[in-house]
């Protein structure tokens, strides 16, 4: 069983695959509790459900990208539902504060966002984000060595852009163009969810 809180079909806005239509399957809970966390919704709501309950809500959609996200996902063992996912033909990414990779080690894509800046894991997911706003620690990320892609995300409001921070991260890729690039949360710009 799983506990989501939501599952909708949107367009991913944020890393290296923003644009592209993806599913969302958002789960309850988080080992976290961060103050500029936007998503309420994966703390007051969440529905008990078998992975053919949600193959059923997914199915509908064109799309054979999934997102499993939260809240932090990696609170659960999700390697089982991860293979059924891929049984079913689907591609399976992963949004992570970087809580426990191993329960999502069968995922074709790992985004590690972390939150503790002074420890930042080295391997086990494919792009590093971090949320970045005038009084974040960017010289710690500068220390950072990874050969993946850094990229930095301005802090947005809850459904809106900042675009005080926006501007902020834009000037810090062009200062540091072989370090960072720019994830934007595309689907605070076109006012979807
Ligand atoms: S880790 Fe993410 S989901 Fe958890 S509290 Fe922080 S911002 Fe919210």
């Amino acid at each position: 069983m799983l506990k989501v809180s939501s599952i909708f079909y949107s367009i991913q806005g944020e890393g290296a695959h923003a644009g592209c239509a993806n599913i969302f399957v958002r789960l309850y809970g988080c080992n976290l509790t961060c103050d500029f966390c936007d998503d309420e919704l994966h703390k007051t709501t969440m529905e008990e459900m078998t992975f053919e309950e949600v193959y059923r809500r997914i199915k509908v959609y064109p799309a054979k990208n999934v997102i499993i996200t939260g809240g932090e996902p990696t609170i659960y063992d999700l390697n089982p539902f991860i293979t059924f996912l891929h049984q079913k033909g689907y591609y399976v990414s992963i949004e992570t504060n970087g809580y426990n990779f191993s329960h999502v080690k069968k995922a074709d894509w790992i985004t590690y966002s972390p939150k503790d800046w002074n420890h930042v894991e080295k391997e086990g997911f494919d792009e590093l984000k971090f949320i970045v706003d005038r009084n974040s620690p960017v010289g710690k990320l500068l220390q950072i060595e990874s050969v993946k892609h850094i990229f930095i995300q301005p802090q947005n409001f809850m459904h809106t852009p900042n675009m005080e921070n926006v501007r902020y991260c834009v000037e810090l890729v062009k200062k540091y163009p072989q370090k960072f690039r720019l994830s934007l949360q595309m689907h605070k710009f076109i006012g979807v969810d």
